[in-house]
């Protein structure tokens, strides 16, 4: 979830004075990284995922619950790793078994996260590492865990705030001092000081518990959900919602909770990693539509976690002087790149920024895109400060990262780090929803890689107004929108002049495979790989992740999200009432357990028949 410093976090109270002096060193430990490294050039691509998973425990009464097992196992696959590290490859190699993961804490401490331990190189062969890859880190993984346990990558554990969704034995005292939640215990919160500080800053900062308000799915027997205090954990909490037939939600852990897939790329230079910055920024994914026991009427978890961390006062909420326009949760807000292509009138939203960064970075030879763009993410606060770390020099990167790493954006442009020569600029593409299985992640993964190779080698102009792509992601959200709905989109993603943009709608279908409109993603990534060497060995395999995505996107195969749906309205115990109850959760986690292992041994055609949408009817 981002950089974890050491140290004593301060509280809010004190941390807010400091404020200021964070963002300032910030500033100067980016204005040195950029002096030192902006001219740098001719970097290789170099890539690498991060998985999220989720460790739950099965009971023999059917019933099924998170566990908070996360601490102990990174110290287990700690161990493990400081004992082979000597001999890791570069690249993926014949030693593709000693390739091993790095593990990472998440916010729950039912979370594990992974990423290579060493990122992807150019080559298109090691577009096949990566399923490999992670299916050799489950494995891993899966070495310490105890016996009725399973770590799944799901979006979301169904029943996350329901009590019995926390009926861990490990976790024997249940409060909610940090939160003050009715339904998510501090105890399911990793124990760093940075997280539960975080939850309380966020808190304090806005003035009350933060409100997530998720549209419920109706069905024949819904009743509309007010949530009764008898549901809670914690009576005596307040609530703060009013409206019915919403979701009501109120804790950081709802959203940080959730688990996600994201890419990180290496550019040649800053020029390439502000351009995929711009070009990247869409979704893709639909695989979360179950909350708090409740079928949603998402499918998606983005907005969950944009409200779920959203520290905006009541006035920074509301227009003002002090509108603030997003959560530090959301979509991009300013395209980047130094580009003709980019007009004007494409960064057509309203997005304050901080004056007296923006002055500092023009001072420094930035230029008005770039200055803004920092800018606008340096308006937030820093959320945690350790007493240990207030005073730094320009070498460190730790007040930058402070703020950075606190702006989780649909894409994050990232500065090299101070501390390490050998990483040059990047850029993070972070909206998409976990998949169950490895085949899924790796197939998303490899999409997205080959799909910065097409915008590059084809030049290709996806620019239009920003607010129309914020509008393409909220239609994303809406419960089976690959079905649904349609999405803005440039007539002629090859216009090469600054000719102004003539969009159309399409739908994902459209988009992937093409129509009359536009020729397709998944249609120009083939006569990519149909222009540069790959052997035949090599391009079957890419092929199959192409089926896959082309495939979800004519609506062939379901998402995670319309499977998941399925499988709960075709469930006996299902009363058609919008409740996903334990026994239900149970069943749906012992499927996606059955799917995620058995994939890893079945051909490809069987694995899509789980996702058929023949089967489900
Ligand atoms: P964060 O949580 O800040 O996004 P992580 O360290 O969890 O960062 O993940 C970073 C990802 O970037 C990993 O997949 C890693 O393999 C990859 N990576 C590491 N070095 C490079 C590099 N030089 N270029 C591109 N990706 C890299
Ligand atoms: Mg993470
Ligand atoms: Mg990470
Ligand atoms: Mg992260
Ligand atoms: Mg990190
Ligand atoms: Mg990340």
């Amino acid at each position: 979830m981002g950089l974890l410093s050491c140290g004593t976090p301060l509280n809010w109270e004190d941390a807010k004075p400091l404020a200021e002096k964070v963002r300032a060193g910030g500033v100067e430990q980016l204005i040195r990284v950029f002096e030192r490294l902006k001219d740098r050039t001719h970097d290789y691509l170099k890539w690498g995922d991060e998985v999220e998973y989720i460790v739950v425990r099965f009971g023999n009464d059917k019933s099924c619950h998170v566990t908070v097992r996360a601490e102990e196992m990174l110290e287990q696959l700690k161990t493990e790793m400081a004992e082979k590290s000597h001999s890791l490859p570069e690249c993926c190699t014949e030693a593709m078994e000693s390739f091993t993961a790095t593990w990472h804490p998440e916010y729950g401490r039912y979370m594990l996260e992974a990423t290579p331990a060493k990122p992807y190189r150019h080559d298109v062969k090691d577009l096949l590492c990566v399923e490999r890859d992670m299916t050799l880190r489950r494995r891993q993984a899966e070495l310490h865990l105890r016996p009725n346990e399973s770590l799944l990558a799901i979006g979301n554990f169904p029943r996350l705030g329901c009590k019995d969704a926390f009926a861990d034995p490990l976790a024997t005292t249940l409060t909610n001092e940090a939160s003050r939640s009715l339904f998510f215990p501090d105890e399911f919160i990793n124990k760093h000081p940075r997280f539960k500080t975080i939850t309380r800053n966020i808190r304090e900062r806005r003035g009350e518990k933060v409100c997530i308000e998720l549209p419920l799915f109706r069905d024949t027997n819904t009743k509309m959900v007010v949530d009764s205090e008898t549901t809670s954990a914690f009576p005596g909490s307040t609530q703060n919602n009013t409206k019915r037939d919403t979701i009501y939600m109120d804790a950081m852990g709802f959203g940080m909770g959730c688990c996600c897939l994201q890419i990180t790329f290496q550019a040649r230079d800053i020029l390439e990693a502000r351009h995929l910055y711009d070009q990247l920024a869409m979704a893709l994914t639909a695989s979360t539509p179950i909350y708090r026991g409740y079928l949603a009427d998402v499918d998606c978890r983005w907005n969950v976690i944009s409200a779920s961390v959203d520290d905006r006062t009541n006035k920074e909420r509301v227009s003002g002087s002090a509108y603030i326009p997003k959560s530090r949760y959301a979509s991009i807000s300013r395209f980047i790149a130094m580009d003709p292509r980019l007009l004007p009138q494409y960064n057509d939203l309203n997005v304050p920024y901080n004056g007296k960064t923006y002055d500092r970075l023009i001072e420094a030879g930035f230029d008005d895109l770039l200055a803004k763009h920092f800018a606008w993410l340096f308006i937030r606060d820093p959320l945690v400060i350790f007493s240990e770390l207030v005073d730094q020099d320009n070498n460190s990167s730790d007040h930058f990262e402070n703020i950075q790493s606190t702006n989780w954006q649909t894409m994050r442009f990232k500065p090299p780090p101070a501390e390490d020569d050998s990483i040059g600029w990047r850029v993070e593409f972070r909206p998409m929803e976990v998949q169950p299985t490895e085949f899924e992640n790796a197939a998303f993964s490899v999409f997205i890689v080959l799909l910065t190779r097409i915008i590059l080698v084809y030049n290709l102009n996806f620019y239009m107004p920003l607010s129309l792509v914020d509008e393409n992601m909220q239609r994303a959200h809406r419960r089976d929108s690959l079905k649904s709905q349609r999405f803005h989109f440039p007539c002629d993603p090859y216009r090469e002049g600054c000719a102004d943009e003539c969009l159309t709608e399409l739908t994902v279908n459209d988009i992937i495979n093409g129509s009359d409109k536009f020729v397709g993603l998944a249609t120009l990534v083939d006569q990519y790989l149909d222009s540069v060497s790959v052997d035949e060995t090599t391009r079957g395999r890419l092929s199959e992740y192409l089926t896959l995505i082309r495939m979800r996107a004519s609506g062939e195969l379901l998402t995670p999200a319309s499977w998941m749906r399925n499988f709960v309205q075709n469930h006996p115990g299902y009363q058609r009432d919008s409740v996903v109850t334990p026994e239900i959760t149970f069943d749906l986690m012992k499927e996606v357990d059955r799917i995620t292992h058995e994939s890893q041994f079945m051909s490809r055609v069987d694995f899509c028949s789980h996702y058929s949408v023949a089967r489900q009817t």
